[in-house]
């Protein structure tokens, strides 16, 4: 499983890996020792390799196996996979991988937004600056809310 993970481009630490099939940000897809597949505790998604290559490329089950036995030159068959869906698929996962890593970025930003609020001098309540930091406050709870909530992932 772990190969295959690594053969398709996804980086394996400590057996687990960034979840392909939701937007995952820290890694909870598992991946399990040799042949017993995977799982992920987010999505829910889990099964054998060849339901891991089935879903990532959108292929049934019988094109998954001929699918590795190409990529890893197992020998088993010498049908070739259907090159115009693979390429289709890479076309999408690019998508997904650039809208992806635009939205980390964003994320990023705001962290930066939120802890340079959090960090800022709290002005007296009777300061003219107040109502300045009243709105700052604002907008960290819509950034706490919005931006930092778990659930927005899902
Ligand atoms: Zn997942």
């Amino acid at each position: 499983m772990q190969a295959v993970a690594e053969r398709y481009g996804f980086e394996v630490s400590r057996g687990v890996m960034l979840c392909p099939f939701h937007a995952d940000r820290k890694p909870s897809l598992k991946v399990y020792p040799d042949t017993r597949g995977w799982h992920c505790f987010v999505c829910d998604e889990g099964g054998s390799v060849i339901d891991f290559v089935a879903k990532l490329f959108h292929l049934n089950v019988r094109q998954a196996a001929i699918r590795l036995d190409n990529d890893f030159r197992l020998g088993l068959s010498t049908e070739k996979p259907d090159r115009r869906e693979v390429d289709r698929w890479m076309q999408e996962r690019r998508k997904a991988q650039a809208s992806l890593s635009a939205y980390r970025a964003e994320y990023g930003t705001k962290c930066h937004e939120a802890y340079a609020i959090r960090t800022a001098p709290k002005p007296p309540p009777e300061s003219p600056l107040w109502g300045e930091y009243a709105a700052l406050l604002g907008r960290l709870d819509y950034l706490d809310n919005y931006w930092f909530c778990e659930n927005h992932w899902r």
